[in-house]
């Protein structure tokens, strides 16, 4: 199969290099098949860990990428990597149902993948340094962004509180503060802990997208997040029985392997069901 390069918001270090283009393949198969199975008991962040390390065929130089390599990248860079890969696997338009939080109706939001992405940043390291000022002290804060590592570590925690779990990334990503009088705080100032979490996702925009709408009936402005990961699962989430049906059907009448037919995209793999039942139809008078 032949990956498609793309290129990341914001990149990773590979050795001495900035790495930013990723060669996908769409979701087959065998990557349904995950989602049905082993992909059900894990958390969010894990499994998009799994999806990606299977989709995500070369990273900069490295072939394969593999969970760990996929584990190290920005938070953004996972979310736009799910859409180049849910734009290769299911198309270009993105269809949601939601409800007004105002009027409470249902709204149907149409959106096209390339208005989610973002354009790469202007900023190519991995520490970024912030100051941040109360009354009394200044601090210069040095940090990452968070990566999939930490949206892993802290997924147990997230599933008790969200605030708890932001916290504890929070900690992870910072790795050093200076005051003006103490040099490598031990523990993080409470204006830090406030401040921060802005900062530090304006560096990393990609990785939580929020869309602005308008209520077509009562016309209240509101945002809500989109959740690039979350959407493509439950997009891929076919009914288990349905899913076999559609292996079986090709695996019946083509008389190919199922680890063939997993192996389809799955859009082939429709493509040809839809040629299958047409043939069908007319009795089979042509094949
Ligand atoms: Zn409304």
């Amino acid at each position: 199969m032949q990956g498609v390069e793309v290129h990341l918001p914001g990149g990773v270090p590979i050795g001495e290099e900035w790495c930013d283009s990723a060669w996908l393949r769409p979701v087959t198969g065998r990557e349904e098949e995950f989602l049905l199975s082993e992909g059900r008991q894990m958390t969010a962040a894990a499994r998009v860990t799994e999806l990606l390390a299977r989709c995500v065929e070369r990273l900069g130089p490295v072939e394969p990428v593999g969970a760990e390599l996929v584990r190290r990248l920005n938070v953004g860079d996972r979310e736009a990597l799910l859409l180049h890969i849910r734009r290769m696997t299911l198309g270009e338009r993105v269809s949601c149902l939601l409800s007004c939080p105002n009027c409470g109706k249902k709204m149907d939001l149409d959106l096209e993948i390339g208005e989610l992405l973002l354009s790469p940043y202007p900023h190519r390291k991995k520490t970024h340094a912030v100051d941040i000022a109360d009354a009394e002290n200044s601090y210069r804060v040095m940090f990452r962004v968070p990566n999939g590592e930490d949206q892993e570590a802290v997924a147990n925690s997230a599933a008790q509180s969200v605030d708890r779990a932001a916290e504890l990334v929070l900690r992870r990503c910072v790795e050093r503060v200076d005051s003006r009088n103490e040099e490598n705080l031990s523990e993080l100032p409470p204006i830090v802990l406030r401040d921060l979490p802005g900062k530090m996702a304006a560096l990393d925009p990609q990785a939580e997208l929020l869309l602005d709408l308008t209520c077509p009936e009562c016309a209240a402005g509101f945002v809500v997040p989109f959740d690039a990961g979350d959407y493509l699962c439950r997009e891929l989430a076919t009914e288990e029985r349905e899913f076999y049906r559609e292996v079986h059907s090709l695996s019946w009448h083509y008389h190919w392997s199922e680890d063939a037919v997993l192996g389809l995209s799955r859009r082939k793999r429709h493509i040809y069901l839809d040629l299958l039942s047409d043939e069908l139809a007319q009795g089979g008078r042509t094949a």
